[in-house]
Parts: C-alpha cells; sequence; structure tokens
C-alpha cells in the first residue's frame, strides 16, 4: 500500500541524488519539473483513491471473504422521497445494508433514522455538510463535522456511528489527523456504479453486476429516482446466485 511519507520522502531522496549528480554531469531544470509533477499527480490521485491508502487506511472490501456475502451501501441520505422505498425493498428481501448519512439531513428527518436502525441495518457517519469544498478543510473543521454528526445520531438512536465514510471519497492528510481523534473507523467502496450520475438504470446495474464478487462493497445513493429500479434488480439478482447481503460491520468481521 502506498503511503504519503513514503512516497514524499522518496521524492526527497531523488531530489538529493539529482543535486548530487549535478557535481559530475549536466542534470537538466526538467528533471526537477517531471520530479515534482510525478509527486504532485500520485498525491492528487491518491487522495480521491481509498484503496491506495495514502492518507489514511480504509475498508474498501473484504478479498478474504469466501462466502456469498457482500455489504450494500447507501450515502447522502436519509431522503423522504426514497429512503422509506430503499428500507422497504430491502426488507421485502430479507437484506441489512448499511446508510452513510449526512448530518444536517439526520436533523431534518430524524424519524428516517429511526426507521432504518429498527429495521437492522446500520449507520455510518458522512460529514454534517457535505460541501463541495469539504476536501480542503482543516483539521479543527473535520473535527466539527465529524463530530456533529456523531451528535445528531446519538440524539436520535442512542449511540455515536462507529464508521465513516468521506464525501467525495477524498482523503487529506487533516481529514487522517482528525479521524485519529475520533477514531471512526474509513470505509470506501469497490464497486462504484456512478448511480447518481448516470440516467440509465440497465447501465448503472450492468456495471454492478460485472464487478460483483463476494466481499464486494457497493456504493448507492438514496437520493434519487433511479435507485428502486436499481436496488430491486440488484437484490432479485443477489438473491438468484444465492448472495447474502450483511452490514459493513459483518463485512469487515468475517473472515
Ligand atoms: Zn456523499
Amino acid at each position: 500500500m502506498l503511503n504519503f511519507k513514503t512516497i514524499s520522502y522518496a521524492a526527497v531522496a531523488i531530489f538529493c541524488l539529482l543535486l548530487i549528480g549535478e557535481g559530475f554531469l549536466y542534470v537538466s531544470l526538467w528533471w526537477y519539473v517531471l520530479l515534482f509533477l510525478s509527486w504532485f499527480w500520485i498525491v492528487m490521485i491518491g487522495s480521491f483513491s481509498m484503496s491506495w491508502g495514502l492518507f489514511l487506511k480504509a475498508f474498501t472490501s473484504n478479498s478474504k471473504m469466501e462466502d456469498r456475502k457482500v455489504a450494500i451501501t447507501f450515502d447522502d441520505g436519509p431522503n423522504p422521497n426514497y429512503t422509506p422505498k430503499v428500507i422497504q425493498l430491502l426488507k421485502d428481501f430479507d437484506a441489512k445494508a448499511t446508510f452513510f448519512c449526512i448530518g444536517k439531513h439526520v436533523e431534518e428527518h430524524p424519524n428516517l433514522l429511526e426507521e432504518i436502525v429498527a429495521n437492522g441495518h446500520s449507520v455510518g457517519n458522512h460529514s454534517y455538510s457535505h460541501s463541495t469544498l469539504i476536501g480542503f478543510k482543516s483539521t479543527e473543521a473535520w473535527l466539527v463535522e465529524l463530530k456533529d454528526t456523531d451528535q445528531v445520531i446519538f440524539k436520535v438512536i442512542g449511540t455515536k456511528p462507529n464508521l465513516f465514510r468521506p464525501p467525495y471519497g477524498v482523503t487529506t492528510p487533516h481529514l487522517a489527523k482528525a479521524l485519529k481523534v475520533t477514531g471512526h473507523v474509513v470505509i470506501g467502496w469497490n464497486i462504484r456504479p456512478f448511480d447518481k450520475a448516470l440516467k440509465n438504470p440497465e447501465m448503472i446495474l450492468n456495471m454492478i453486476l460485472k464487478s460483483i464478487k463476494p466481499g464486494s462493497v457497493i456504493l448507492l445513493h438514496d437520493t434519487h429516482e433511479h435507485i428502486g429500479t436499481v436496488l430491486e434488480q440488484l437484490l432479485q439478482f443477489l438473491k438468484k446466485h444465492k448472495y447474502q447481503m450483511v452490514t459493513i460491520n459483518e463485512l469487515m468481521n468475517d473472515h
């Protein structure tokens, strides 16, 4: 697994080698530019790829899983237009899931969170604001996002979530520092069908089905009009192929 410190130390080491090399032969300035750009791009791409583990360790799937178990996850809710339908479908197929809720949405619809928990699903923290520029927040600002959401969830269900999923899957050194304080387990995914952006349920479903295997973590959103169609067909497929749909905690702890 890549690590931010290792990459940065390696970049500094190569920089020093180039400086030493200058004593013996001509080193073009472009080598320094290339070195900086390589470091920059690795860090940029790594901040969007939780499976790289550049800034923090995240659970993205259970690759050791042999039983046919998968975790379906829903981000950005609860949403009064779509979450009830999702809960009903999960119930119909005897499936358990994990909902990564936005703090301000929980505040607006506490009854939906109660319903999620009453149906045996897990709940995770997905920040309080989910603002577009959340990736640029300081450690202190991240701590407010994390703690406010924990508090809002605690008020409704009486426990604080132990799981956190970063909005947009973006991780930074500031977020990593904040998470060291709060102790949340960071959850990513290994199947992302872009269900919010794609308008074609069949396309979304195909993206999931071509990658699914025991131990998979599927990222969906209970915030758009196609979720009912996609989820129903996905659950039918999983049932037909004898998969069990479990919470993230069960998938993580099952070897
Ligand atoms: Zn989100």
